[in-house]
């Protein structure tokens, strides 16, 4: 991946949802960036509102690579502790799934992150550094539960551990990510039911006695049982990236309770606020409405590749729908329809074309008609602006208009400027969008029959360097003839498809 012109010269700037304002961006460690992303509950397949928020951390993931930075960027998978309802009683998500296809829980855990990591490799979307499950991170739940005891922010109440939450905001500030106030919240709880062990509706889980029936559990100090949803999070990032660390992402909807459960377990174990910049993405709706799983308001990514469902016309290809999403900012909320689709799938393959169309342009003496390093600039201050990828493809766009000016001659480029455009437009649409050349490079057949091109390219280029004319000649031609065809330049040897 490209590294130039790196983070030195570039100024950075995130929405930090903590302070409502975009920052400039500065990591704690020179360089090097930790980042955090809530994963998926696998309990069910990914549908396509869960996709949107790990395509937009996929974007940023690239483009501070793209910027030169070292990342790890962990990302988990929730695979215990999470309840239904998001709240601290009810069935697990996972196990009540293992209860009803009769199977075991790790079944379940297993056959969907699978379909996850198929779904996001569609999608184009880069691995994380590191992907840890909560089931593997029981140990250091359990330890980070004694720390916030032994200071004195939780107690033990029938076996299970609850964080204490008034106590905690008399020193610390419950509600500053999502911007409540703990009065109110107080006001505007019911009184807790009698059997309920919670001193306060507010507190929350961080350990769990399990019922009999209760089949994911483990031993603790206080009883047999599991974790809180919260808890994991607060574990993982910090064993990962360290107490303090720069950037903590998930969806919208997380921001109350998960995130602010997550700042308030941090600050009781470590002393310390946990995350420098908070960024949430916002929500893909369906007829208006959020996707979601729990309202079946959802269209999964199988049915959208297939084309097999009720909303649209046809089959969309996934760096098609990646386009879609990325024509809007992260924070915005972003409708679904077929409408939508067809009008972007146009403007893909139109922007495809004309990176493809970048390899065919002849360079001139000078540039007329477009400056080059003002539209470069222009590319990356869009980024630079909270990640703003819709100003980035019109930007994108305006290369577009250009390029095909100059393939109808009527304007002209210079060699250094034609080198910058290729080089910026490839960086910018594969790179940092993570778009992909379906047209070519779609099936795995196409994947393979590159790599043998660029085997042979390799071979002919031995064959020249050991004055092997013969055979060098004969690779070339005999490419030629199969309609492929070599072009060599100063950076190497590249082919296209006749
Ligand atoms: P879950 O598997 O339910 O824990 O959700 C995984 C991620 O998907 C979380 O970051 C959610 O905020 C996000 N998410 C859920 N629904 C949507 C939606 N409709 N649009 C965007 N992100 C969503
Ligand atoms: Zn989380």
């Amino acid at each position: 991946m490209t590294s130039n012109p790196s983070y030195t010269t570039q100024e950075l700037k995130i929405y930090n949802s903590i302070s409502g304002k975009k920052e400039t961006f500065t990591p704690i460690t020179e360089g090097n960036i930790g980042m955090y992303v809530c994963g998926p509950t696998v309990y069910s397949n990914v549908h396509l509102g869960n996709c949107r928020t790990f395509i937009s951390f996929d974007l940023v993931f690239r483009y501070l690579k793209y910027l030169g930075y070292k990342v790890r960027y962990v990302r988990n998978i929730t695979d215990a502790g999470h309840l239904e309802n998001d709240a601290d009683d009810g069935e697990d998500k996972v196990a009540k799934k293992a209860r009803i296809e009769q199977l075991e829980p790790m079944e379940i855990v297993q056959r969907y992150t699978l379909d996850f990591h198929q779904v996001m490799s569609k999608f184009n979307s880069i691995a994380p550094s590191i992907e840890p499950t909560a089931t593997g991170h029981i140990v250091e739940q359990i330890e980070i539960i004694k720390k916030i005891i032994d200071n004195g922010f939780a107690y033990e109440s029938n076996g299970s551990i609850y964080f204490d939450v008034q106590k905690f905001n008399e020193t610390n500030d419950y509600g500053k990510l999502s911007g409540r106030n703990l009065e109110d919240m107080i006001a505007n709880t019911r009184e807790l039911t009698a059997q309920s062990d919670k001193k306060n509706p507010q507190d929350f889980a961080l350990w769990k006695k399990a019922e009999p029936q209760h089949i994911m559990r483990w031993p603790s100090p206080w009883s047999d049982g599991f974790p809180g949803w919260h808890l994991e999070c607060t574990v993982m990032s910090t064993k990962y990236l360290g107490e303090r660390f720069d950037i903590h992402g998930g969806g919208m909807d997380l921001k109350f309770p998960h995130h602010e459960c997550e700042i308030a377990q941090g600050e009781a174990a470590c002393g310390q606020t946990p995350v420098n910049y908070w960024m949430h993405a916002n929500m893909l709706t369906l007829n208006g409405k959020k996707m979601s799983k729990s309202t079946g308001n959802t269209i999964s990514p199988g049915e959208l590749f297939s084309g097999n469902n009720d909303i649209l016309n046809k089959a969309f290809d996934a760096s098609v729908v990646r386009f879609f999403m990325l024509q809007a900012h992260y924070r915005s909320i972003l409708d679904f329809s077929n409408d939508a689709l067809e009008a972007s799938e146009k403007g893909f393959y139109k922007l495809i074309d004309a990176v493809k169309a970048i390899d065919t342009l002849s360079a001139n003496t000078k540039t007329e008609g477009f400056d080059i390093e003002k539209w470069t600039t222009s590319c990356y201050d869009a980024m630079n602006d909270d990640f703003n990828s819709p100003i980035l493809i019109a930007k994108l766009f305006d290369a577009v208009k250009f390029i095909n000016t100059v393939k109808e001659k009527k304007a002209t480029i210079s060699a250094s400027d034609l080198a910058i455009l290729h080089k910026t437009m490839h960086g910018f649409v594969f790179d940092v969008l993570g778009l992909v050349n379906t047209a070519e490079t779609s099936s795995d057949l196409g994947d393979k029959l590159t790599g043998t091109v660029e085997l042979l390219i390799t071979l002919r280029a031995e064959a020249r360097a050991n004055k092997d004319f013969a055979t060098s000649d004969k690779i070339r031609d005999e490419l030629l003839e199969m309609g492929i065809q070599l072009k060599d330049s100063r950076e190497g040897t590249s082919f296209s498809l006749n």
